[in-house]
């Protein structure tokens, strides 16, 4: 039996934990509520964003409070945290599992749609950020700073990925179901429920 789970294991409800463990997740319930990687995060700095408390909930099984929160989707997977932890909790893969999760259960659809056009431009260029994207009030002029930028470097103007590695990833893409759930993204099918503000 791990530490944490000495003091409190009764209160423990495992379901969820055990659920999101599934991908080969370590160590979750070793966290110490330290706070050493709510110090580190520069997510938390600028959100309510407190995976102390999120890996907590987990625990004790408050699985609606979690997956249907704003709080799971501040992570940005810079992995900083992942070096502080004396635990070596693996956060930001915990994080991605249980976002999965919420996904499964109809949530997180409002947030999807925010990003998807980096999944859009995955597919379509190779890239997941164009230089348009850069500045969205003034895209075209933004494309051209970018331009004028890559020229001064003796880059060619525009950023190409080849034919060949488009072609592999058209073949990932299609393969892993990718494809197909950004299409669902896209086209608005995904019945997807508001998440909570408040954790
Ligand atoms: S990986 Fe996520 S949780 Fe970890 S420090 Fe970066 S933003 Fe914070
Ligand atoms: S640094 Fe590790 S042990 Fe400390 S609160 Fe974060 S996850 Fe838990």
């Amino acid at each position: 039996m791990d530490k944490v789970s000495v003091l409190l294991t009764s209160r423990w409800n495992w379901k969820l934990l055990e659920e999101a463990k599934k991908w080969g997740i370590e160590r979750p319930e070793e966290c110490l509520s330290c706070g050493a990687c709510v110090g580190a995060c520069p997510a938390a700095r600028t959100s309510s964003y407190n995976f102390r408390k999120v890996v907590r909930d987990v625990m004790l099984g408050n699985e609606e409070k979690v997956l249907s929160s704003r709080e799971i989707w501040y992570c940005f997977y810079c992995f900083y945290c992942t070096s502080k932890c004396p635990s070596k909790v693996e956060i930001p893969y915990f994080i991605m599992r249980l976002r999965r999760m919420a996904i499964e259960r109809g949530y997180g659809g409002d947030i999807l749609r925010v990003v998807i056009s980096t999944s859009i431009n995955l597919m379509e260029r190779g890239v997941s950020v164009l230089p348009s994207d850069y500045d969205r009030m003034s895209p075209a002029s933004a494309e051209e700073s970018m331009v004028r930028l890559r020229e001064s470097l003796g880059l060619p103007p525009v950023m190409r990925v080849s034919e060949k590695a488009m072609e592999e990833l058209k073949t990932i893409f299609k393969e892993t179901g990718f494809e197909d759930e950004v299409e669902r993204i896209r086209s608005g099918k995904w019945p997807f429920k508001g998440i909570s503000e408040k954790y």
